[in-house]
């Protein structure tokens, strides 16, 4: 079992992050930077990794109800690119959802239909078609649906443990094999277990992508867009309301 806390102060360079200081300046900030939710599994585990497909579809309708935008990754990509030129839609979101369970096809993606929401899903391409895990049939559906893909590296393993060759071989065959999966490139990956080092973003820049989501913990303000912040749900929160409100960073829902 892991703790919220744990996990966050597992994750490198979170100890920054979670400062009381830090909290201030995001909340001063707020109005040019937005939420990346970040999920993993949705089901009837009760691990703190999964949370219910009652809660996830609490979340998606309260999302809905207060008006936000769910951003695709070209979205993201277009604004990076435009040097943040173009400004995002009013209360911008972007849900993402690490590691590729199978029950983000059975339970995640009729969900965010049903709310015209949509997400992002990091996928390990070495375990697709695994016990548990999606199939590139489903990955195909996603996509031709609306659902972004973005790479979780080939095994999973800690690119901070990795020699800068291992690095790369995870970065680049993971990003070839979603790009031949879906005819399209795959410009963002998620680093498994928030795991990076200084040399790992160099090798994701030279390998082609565009952004790193992180598990720094925080509203993304597109300041390091390798380095990008992410607000972890886990089986043990009550909503994304008292999530987010807990750290001042939902301040609409107050209202
Ligand atoms: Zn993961």
């Amino acid at each position: 079992m892991v703790t919220r806390r744990q996990f966050l102060f597992g994750c490198a360079g979170t100890l920054a992050a979670l400062s009381g200081a830090s909290f201030a300046s995001e909340y001063k900030k707020i109005n040019k930077s937005i939420p990346i939710l970040l999920y993993h599994r949705v089901g009837y585990q009760t691990d703190n990794y999964t949370v219910s497909p009652t809660r996830f579809e609490d979340d998606m309708r309260t999302l809905s109800r207060e008006g936000y935008t769910c951003l695709s990754l070209a979205q993201v990509k277009q604004y990076l690119q435009s040097t943040r030129s173009t400004p995002l839609p009013d209360k911008s979101i972007l849900i993402t959802l690490d590691d590729g369970y199978l029950d983000n096809y059975i339970n995640v993606f009729p969900i965010l239909q049903q709310y015209n929401m949509k997400a992002s899903f990091y996928i390990i391409t070495g375990m697709i078609g695994e016990d548990d895990r999606l199939t590139a049939s489903q990955i195909r559906e996603m996509q031709a649906a609306g659902m972004d893909f973005g790479s979780h590296t080939v095994t999973h393993r800690f690119l901070s443990e990795l020699t800068p060759a291992e690095m790369k071989i995870e970065l680049t065959n993971s990003k070839i094999a979603l790009e031949q999966l879906l005819g399209k490139s795959i410009d963002f990956v998620a680093y498994p277990g928030g795991s990076y080092n200084t040399q790992t973003l160099t090798i994701a820049k030279e390998a082609g992508y565009e952004a790193g989501l992180s598990t720094h913990y925080g509203y993304e303000m597109f300041h390091s867009p390798f380095e990008m912040k992410r607000i972890p749900l886990f089986h043990y929160d009550r909503s994304i309301t008292y999530v987010m409100l807990r750290k001042g960073l939902l301040p609409t829902l107050l209202q």
